[in-house]
């Protein structure tokens, strides 16, 4: 039988459709919310990604915010922006482009982030609520796989869930993340021993390793549920899309899938950020 198509595309214009109703319900309370986006350097990438998250704000009626900062800032110049972006009543939400240029210390910039306008869920105090499942904001492609799972009513709990990869800001999450959904849960890594053995045991399947076409549909249990949070150059998921097709009962594409609605998901914790602690003028 041919698997479901998990449509991202779809789950996040429905997303979107809601927070256009709630943008304009904040609008007329004197809150416009915005999300301010920090780019360090000229990474052609990065600076795209930075645009379609500005052009994605403008179209359901939130504001945007770029700052563009030379290839050369120090850490302490970054701080300082990151701060006064704290300060500032009308920035809801602040996202820290990355990677950063390789002076500049990272984790000390996601760090100044303040928890109420981390919406890209990127510093610890942020990643520790998450995995205690409480607070503020997950990371954004962790919470578009789980958004994508509800929508299609996938309930993971007492599934067994298989997670490739561990960075801070998928593969580790999105295994706390369904771990608090009662799913059992496999995180699996570069050391990790036998993973076609491990990913033929599980009933969801995350891809987040960062490598094209690499989980094989011959690793797979038939029917298992696959999820790609895989993005490389070409539009090429993590998954060997054909293979798995043919072995799972629903599965995302690639494109269409888990990117566009880690998009909407920024501009939700935006929303929310803006609903939560937005001040009016009056
Ligand atoms: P990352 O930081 O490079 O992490 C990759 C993870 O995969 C690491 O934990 C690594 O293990 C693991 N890994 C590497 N080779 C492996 C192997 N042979 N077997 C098992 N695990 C292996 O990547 P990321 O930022 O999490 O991104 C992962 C993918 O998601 C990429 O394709 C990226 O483009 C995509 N992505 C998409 C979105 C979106 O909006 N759709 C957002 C973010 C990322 P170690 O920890 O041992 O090194």
């Amino acid at each position: 039988m041919e698997p479901l198509i998990l449509n991202g595309s779809k789950v996040a214009t429905d997303v979107k459709e809601q927070l256009k109703i709630r943008v304009e319900a904040l609008k007329e309370q004197g809150v416009t919310p915005c999300l301010a986006t920090v780019l360090v350097g000229d990474d052609p990438s990065s600076a795209t990604y930075v645009k379609m998250k500005g052009n994605a704000c403008a179209k359901i009626g939130m504001e945007s915010r770029k700052i563009h900062l030379p290839s050369e800032t120090t850490t302490e110049e970054l701080l300082d922006v990151l701060d006064e972006l704290n300060d500032d009543a009308t920035v809801h939400g602040i996202l820290l482009q990355h990677p950063v240029p390789s002076q500049i210390d990272e984790r000390a910039a996601f760090e100044r982030i303040s928890i109420e306008k981390d919406v890209d869920g990127v510093t610890s105090h942020g990643f520790g609520q998450n995995a205690l499942g409480f607070g503020e904001f997950p990371s954004c492609t962790p919470a578009a796989i789980m958004e994508i799972i509800d929508y299609y009513n996938v309930d993971p709990q007492g599934k067994h869930a298989v997670v490739v990869g561990r960075s801070p800001i998928l593969g580790k999450p999105v295994s706390m993340m369904l771990l608090n959904r009662n799913a059992t849960v496999t995180t699996c890594h570069s050391y990790t021993e036998n993973l076609p053995a491990l990913v033929a045991d599980a009933d969801i399947v995350v891809a987040a390793v960062g490598k094209p076409n690499f989980i094989q549909g011959d690793w797979l249990k038939e029917g298992a549920i696959v999820l790609d949070a895989g993005y490389n150059p070409g539009n090429v998921g993590d998954i060997d899309y054909e293979s798995c097709y043919a072995k799972a009962s629903a599965i995302t594409p690639v494109p269409g899938g888990v990117g566009p609605v880690t998009i909407s998901m920024l501009l939700k914790q935006t929303v929310d950020a803006a609903e939560k602690y937005g001040k009016t003028n009056s």
